[in-house]
């Protein structure tokens, strides 16, 4: 997981931008909003050698369609195998290591750095917070904490067992 986390900041620094639709743009993946069925959030494919496709659903709103956007980004950055079939994110149904990867991914990209920043030099932020700010849903911030923790890449513990 360490290394998704330096592909997300390479990508970062070497494109300066966290925003995956223009992330997407500089790497050659179509982006669509699209109508799709309700329990469908996005889902990429590869269309051929050089280009692949992601859909996010049109109902989503913008911090929904920027995490799905991201999350769908990672499978296509780190699954590139399963692009052969299309990878439809039913919710919770997909391969749950796969999930975590792209949910990991996501994090890493839409999670500031300036946030962490903040939470190492100043007050510390509840992860609950950190969620708000980086608009994701929690439990993917809870995954992205865990992860880091145990990559040692995250926030200081301590400041975050007291709030936690
Ligand atoms: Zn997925």
């Amino acid at each position: 997981m360490k290394m998704i986390r330096e592909f997300a900041d390479k990508l970062e620094r070497q494109y300066g931008t966290s925003s995956p639709f223009e992330l997407c743009d500089y790497l050659n993946i179509e982006f669509f909003r699209s109508e799709l069925p309700e329990t469908v959030r996005g889902l990429c494919f590869q269309k051929d050698d050089n280009c692949s496709i992601i859909l996010i659903s049109s109902s989503l709103d913008e911090n929904e369609s920027r995490y799905c956007c991201a999350h769908e980004l990672g499978h296509t950055l780190l699954h590139p195998g399963l692009n052969a079939q299309a990878m439809v994110d039913l919710t919770n149904l997909c391969v749950p290591k796969l999930e975590h990867e792209a949910d990991y991914f996501a994090a890493c990209l839409l999670i500031d750095p300036t946030i962490e920043e903040w939470c190492e030099m100043y007050e510390p932020l509840t992860l609950k917070n950190i969620a708000c700010l980086a608009g994701l849903p929690q439990s993917v911030v809870n995954l992205w904490h865990e992860t880091a923790e145990r990559d040692g890449t995250g926030i200081r513990r301590k400041k975050f067992e007291a709030i936690c």
